[in-house]
C-alpha cells in the first residue's frame, strides 16, 4: 500500500495514526484496539467492519515506547 495514503489515514474514532500490518491486509489503531480492514489494496475506514484486537495483538504492534499524540 501506498506509504503516501498510509501518512493521510487515521482512525475514524480516535482521528489517532494507524499502523499498517502487511501480513494481516489490516490497518491497526492501538487506541481503540481495532483493525480495519484493506481490501483489493483500499482501506475501509468503517467502524463496523473493524474487528477487535486481541490483547496479545496490541502487545505486538506497541512500538514499546509512548510520547506520540
Ligand atoms: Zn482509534
Amino acid at each position: 500500500m501506498d506509504k503516501e495514503l498510509l501518512a493521510l489515514l487515521v482512525c475514524p474514532m480516535c482521528k489517532g495514526k494507524l499502523k499498517y500490518r502487511r501480513e494481516e491486509g489490516e490497518l491497526h489503531c492501538l487506541y481503540d484496539g481495532l483493525a480495519y480492514p484493506v481490501r483489493d489494496g483500499i482501506p475501509v475506514m468503517l467502524p463496523e467492519e473493524a474487528r477487535q484486537l486481541s490483547v496479545d495483538e496490541k502487545l505486538h504492534d506497541s512500538p514499546g515506547r509512548t510520547g506520540e499524540r
